[in-house]
């Protein structure tokens, strides 16, 4: 079996809607997907009907959070798509990310870089899709601000860049209890090994189950996430993080093998 636990539709920053997605991960051999789009959970029933049967479409949502002024994220799995939790977490952060997208709009204006904000983010399924920085890096390369997609993180909006503006978010805690509450296991997206020392204990405290360990990173950083999932006993998952993008290869050409989450599976799979 290959799965992968990590990938965005046009329900967030991702660039194809959730049957186009599934069709992909079919036509790319994989045998079970979870759709994880920021913040809200509109894209796993249509995912899910598209997939007919033929693939196992895992229901999922990634929650931003903030520590100590970084930003962080925390996947959700086997969450029911229509928790109340989800639901209010999904329209208390559509308003700040609004608020956000907003105030960068204004800070790019008086550095010259003039981008009405109705040109930003029509890929988006709907008008309740929370905005994303990709949305604003893809009409910044339309209107020409830009060269490309990293071009515009580089120069203009990444968390260096003087335009930058956190997201408003809950914090780590606050966002595990949401998943809790929709009955998912909450595990720690891409959780950078400088963060994982101070930030774990009370993560684990709040109820997080995993850690995502396997990525298209490198296979030290892997093996060093994977050892602290371990050593916590927290289980480990794996996915792409697929938006669609040029730069991220077909869906199916990372995957991950039914025993290295198999833990993980039985729990949630019931
Ligand atoms: P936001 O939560 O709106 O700040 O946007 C975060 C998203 O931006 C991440 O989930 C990534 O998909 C994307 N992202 C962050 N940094 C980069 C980068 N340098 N190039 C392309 N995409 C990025
Ligand atoms: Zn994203
Ligand atoms: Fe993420
Ligand atoms: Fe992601």
């Amino acid at each position: 079996m290959r799965l992968d636990l990590h990938m965005h539709t046009t329900f967030s920053d991702g660039v194809y809607p959730p049957e186009e997605v599934v069709a992909r991960a079919i036509a790319g051999g994989l045998d079970a997907i979870a759709i994880t789009d920021h913040d809200n959970t509109q894209g796993v029933v249509p995912a899910q009907r598209a997939a007919r049967g033929r693939i196992r479409v895992i229901p999922g949502v990634e929650l931003s959070a903030r520590w100590r002024g970084q930003s962080i994220h925390v996947l959700g799995y086997f969450v029911d798509p229509a928790a109340d939790s989800l639901v209010a977490h999904h329209h208390d952060l559509h308003a700040r990310r609004d608020e956000r997208m907003r105030k960068i709009v204004e800070r790019l204006a008086e550095q010259g870089v003039r981008l009405p904000l109705g040109r930003v983010g029509d890929q988006r399924a709907s008008g309740m899709v929370p905005y994303t920085r990709p949305h604003l890096a893809r009409a910044l390369v339309r209107e020409g601000y830009a060269t490309d997609v990293s071009d515009a993180f580089d120069r203009h909006i990444g968390a260096h860049c003087p335009a930058y503006v956190l997201v408003e978010s809950p914090g780590p805690e606050e966002v595990i209890g949401t998943i809790r509450e929709a009955g998912g296991i909450a595990v720690w997206a891409h959780p950078p090994l400088r963060l994982i020392d101070k930030l774990l204990p009370c993560m684990v405290d709040a109820g997080l189950g995993g850690l995502e360990a396997y990525r298209p990173w490198g296979r030290g950083v892997r093996e060093a996430v994977a050892a602290h999932a371990r050593r916590a006993g927290l289980f480990v998952t794996g996915g792409s993080d697929w938006h669609g993008r040029d730069t991220d290869g077909d869906l199916g050409s990372f995957f991950v093998r039914e025993e290295q989450v198999a833990g993980f599976l039985e729990v949630g799979g019931k």
